[in-house]
């Protein structure tokens, strides 16, 4: 169910030390851009914005060097053919992002060349190109893993004591200071805003009262692993799960009793189900359960042993609530909204033949083929 962390597939948020924020910011030439239109990859688009914003910033900063660097004496042609340069990858990146929508260079790259010309400019004798390095901190922040913006700005901060050493005033002890607390605050709001955007997303996509996941985070999912499909013929399976006279229970136990039936199925069918697959509330007593890499044979004896187990479950006082079925893998659809139909006329059916039971679209054979089939769904 989406309770546990409905964004938990995504990189970790800035903040929180993690080797694998650390590696993605380092290593790691592209972010695969997220499937059109879903929802869940907030994260993505808040670090697309910001990564379009300081690639302006950089971009303007490179070219007053450029513009400054006639007037630095003794290394006026290598600082000049370094912002060049500098300023041409930051060029690169941003067209890249502003065509394909992902990152042509882990951000860290264009950063660490314009932090590079600006301190070596500064070096050189623009004493007022200090004021750039404001705004880059607001690029570390807003860019990299919390860790890493730390160390890079500690870096830039010791290379600042390194060419003031000689010369050292209080107010560049003051500027400094300011630097360092700049970075502090805008690394906190950063934290904060990505927290917020991931309760918003929460919200966005989650059912209040199952807290499964709801219906709009449903279409994307099942387009992943459509994808997944056709491209690493990995096979997933929807569950389409209806209670029987959910209206009759209702009549008879009032609204309230309905929806604490509504909320057991859920938790009962989240207890269940592996941490990978995902359960979905389509609308009323209707729910989705989308079981990742498992084919439809396997995908069929998981919705037997969930169909018992609601039977057995002890929610109302005096008659069991039972569910139909249907069950069907993606190596029979072309689009999610195909494979949904599907599903459903495999529930209609189990509804047809007199319902408490479990239908399935058989697979394609040729689709089915090897191990996939016998992945085991069950924890
Ligand atoms: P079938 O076996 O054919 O599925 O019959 P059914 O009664 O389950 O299906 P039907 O679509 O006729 O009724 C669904 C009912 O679900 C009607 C609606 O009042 C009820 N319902 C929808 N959403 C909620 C909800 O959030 N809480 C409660 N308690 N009831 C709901
Ligand atoms: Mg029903
Ligand atoms: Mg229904």
């Amino acid at each position: 169910m989406a309770a546990e962390d409905p964004l938990k597939r995504q990189e970790s948020e800035p903040g929180g030390f993690s080797w694998a924020a650390v590696r993605r910011d380092l290593f790691q030439s592209t972010l695969v851009a997220p499937y059109d239109e879903d929802p869940g990859d907030i994260e993505f688009s808040r670090r697309l914005t910001i990564y379009r914003l300081m690639q302006l910033v950089m971009l303007a900063a490179l070219v007053v060097v450029i513009i400054d660097s006639s007037s630095v004496l003794p290394d006026a042609f290598s600082l000049l053919a370094s912002a060049v340069a500098a300023a041409l990858l930051v060029v690169a990146t941003s067209l890249w992002v502003f065509r394909r929508g992902t990152f042509l260079l882990p951000p860290i790259i264009p950063l660490l060349a314009t932090l590079g010309v600006i301190l070596w400019s500064i070096a050189s004798g623009n004493a007022q190109h200090y004021f750039w390095l404001f705004p880059l901190m607001v690029a570390l922040a807003g860019l990299l893993s919390t860790t890493i913006a730390v160390a890079l700005g500690l870096v830039v901060i010791a290379s600042l004591i390194v060419m003031q050493r000689a010369d050292m005033h209080p107010w560049s002890v003051v500027n400094d200071l300011i630097l360092v607390i700049t970075l502090v605050l805008v690394i906190g709001v950063m934290r904060l805003v990505a927290r917020q955007s991931k309760e918003l997303a929460d919200l966005a996509l989650t059912d209040p009262l199952t807290g499964a996941y709801n219906r709009r985070y449903l279409m994307p999912q099942a387009q992943r692993n459509l994808a997944d499909y056709q491209r690493y013929m990995r096979l997933s399976s929807l569950l389409l799960i209806d209670l029987d006279h959910f209206k009759s229970i209702n009549d008879d136990y009032g609204h309230a009793t309905g929806d604490r039936v509504l909320q057991g199925v859920v938790k009962l069918i989240s207890d269940r189900i592996r941490g990978v697959d995902m359960l979905f509330r389509l609308g009323g007593e209707e729910f989705v359960v989308l079981l990742t890499e498992v084919a439809s044979p396997s995908a069929v004896k998981v919705a037997e042993e969930l169909r018992k187990m609601i039977k057995a479950l002890e929610l109302l006082p005096d008659r069991s609530v039972t569910v139909s079925i249907g069950v069907c893998d993606v190596s029979q659809t072309a689009s999610p909204t195909d494979w949904l139909g599907l599903v459903d006329s495999a529930m209609y059916r189990a509804k047809q033949k007199g319902r408490d039971r479990v239908e399935a679209i058989q697979s394609s054979k040729g689709a089915v083929a090897g191990e996939l089939v016998n992945i085991t769904a069950w924890r």
